[in-house]
């Protein structure tokens, strides 16, 4: 495998997951004319048109995985929940998967990945596993602390802060983990990429500011605020831990900047992720361009920017659900330095991710402004 097998349109890159990151992989992997071919169990998933093969299974299921991915050159994903098992058979007959079936399983399980950080010593928030229906050790962790669940959990789902014991009968009954909380924190993510020639090359780390009510990312600023020594110390732990994973391809790692200056990881996805949508308009190459190069072990791109941005995600407007409606769309296309990204989700609900919008512009406060402006005129309802 590598650049010296690599021939365009004879590759067959498999994609686990047809969802909107799968969309914006394909449209990079068709500059490069590589054969796609997507598994998703949605027959209606936003990659269904775009692929050049699209086959519908769950990818959950050893089977359809297993099946999948042997008559592809190299299978990655954009979702992390898929078969290990069969992705380990797969790399057994020698397939190459990116991410590879032990990263994706530590990352799959919150548990699993925080005593990966903890026994690779990468600062991260204090936790202990809580089995499932048992109650927290306060000894341990006092109020306010954060239960999360070990497996289902995506999006801010699965994930609450437990604030006195009055909430104590609102506790998840799965396995989870319970983790104190990082109060008054900033959130950063940093994507590195890194090829199997062990090239390494991050973005700048981005500041992530959350909805308070769905627990998603609100606004996406690009540069952070941070200071410049900030920067460098966000971009060499997001280096150490995909360094230490030993992986390859993109790694987007999310952490909380505490008001001392402490950097703690919270989580990490081996794939494209949120936190770089903005890379498509605003880098010279964007994350999955990069994510190619990468698990293609092609040299990594540059990561530098062309200007600042903001991204916002575009989430259904909460009190419809149903057939999508862009409502307001002409006017926010009117603007400069405005780009909408549809996913193809035909309904909508509360706070689903149907699309997202990229504000370039020469300053991040500028780009703030008309970020705000498109938020108050573009609302997707059905
Ligand atoms: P998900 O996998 O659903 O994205 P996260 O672990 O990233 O879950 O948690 C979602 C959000 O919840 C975080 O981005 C952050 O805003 C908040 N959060 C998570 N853990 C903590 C913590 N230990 N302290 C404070 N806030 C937290």
């Amino acid at each position: 495998m590598g650049s010296k097998n690599f021939s365009s349109s004879d590759f067959r890159l498999g994609i686990l997951g047809g969802g909107q990151l799968g969309k914006m992989l394909i449209a990079e992997a068709i500059k490069l004319d590589v054969h796609t071919r997507v598994l998703d169990p949605d027959p209606a998933s936003p990659c269904r048109f775009l692929a050049s093969y699209f086959e519908n299974g769950d990818l959950n299921d050893y089977k359809s995985v297993y099946r999948f991915g042997r008559v592809c050159d190299l299978v990655t994903i954009e979702i992390e929940q898929v078969n290990t098992l069969a992705l380990a058979q797969l790399e057994e007959e020698g397939i190459k998967v990116c991410p590879s079936a032990s990263v994706l399983s530590i990352i799959q399980d919150k548990y699993l990945q925080k005593c990966f950080y903890r026994d690779h010593q990468i600062p991260t928030a204090p936790f202990y596993y809580l089995a499932a229906g048992d109650l927290p050790d306060l000894n341990q962790l006092n109020f306010p602390f954060v239960q999360k669940l070990c497996k289902t959990g995506y999006d801010g789902k699965g994930v609450q802060v437990l604030y006195s014991p009055e909430d104590l009968n609102k506790m998840f009954q799965d396995p989870s983990i319970i983790e104190s909380f990082v109060s008054d924190a900033r959130e950063i993510s940093v994507i590195v990429a890194r090829s199997a020639s062990g090239e390494v090359k991050c973005f700048p780390a981005v500041e992530m500011v959350f909805h308070p009510e769905a627990n998603l990312v609100e606004y996406l600023f690009c540069p952070a605020r941070i200071t410049p020594e900030e920067e460098v110390q966000a971009q060499q732990l997001a280096i150490r831990v995909i360094e230490s994973l030993d992986m390859e391809g993109l790694l987007a790692v999310e952490m909380f900047l505490t008001p001392d200056g402490k950097l703690l990881v919270n989580e990490s996805a081996p794939r494209p992720h949120n936190s770089g949508h903005h890379t498509i308009e605003s880098a010279y190459v964007s994350q999955y361009q990069q994510h190619l190069r990468a698990i293609l072990d092609l040299p990594l791109g540059t990561t530098r920017m062309k200007t600042a941005s903001v991204m916002i995600n575009l989430l259904g407007e909460p009190g419809y659900s149903g057939k999508v409606i862009y409502q307001g769309i002409e006017e926010v296309m009117k603007m400069e330095g405005v780009s909408v990204h549809i996913y193809g989700k035909k309904e909508t609900r509360p706070y689903r991710k149907m699309g997202h919008v990229t504000i370039l512009s020469d300053t991040v406060e500028d780009a703030r402004d008309k970020a705000d402006f498109v938020k108050r005129h573009l609302k997707v309802i059905a």
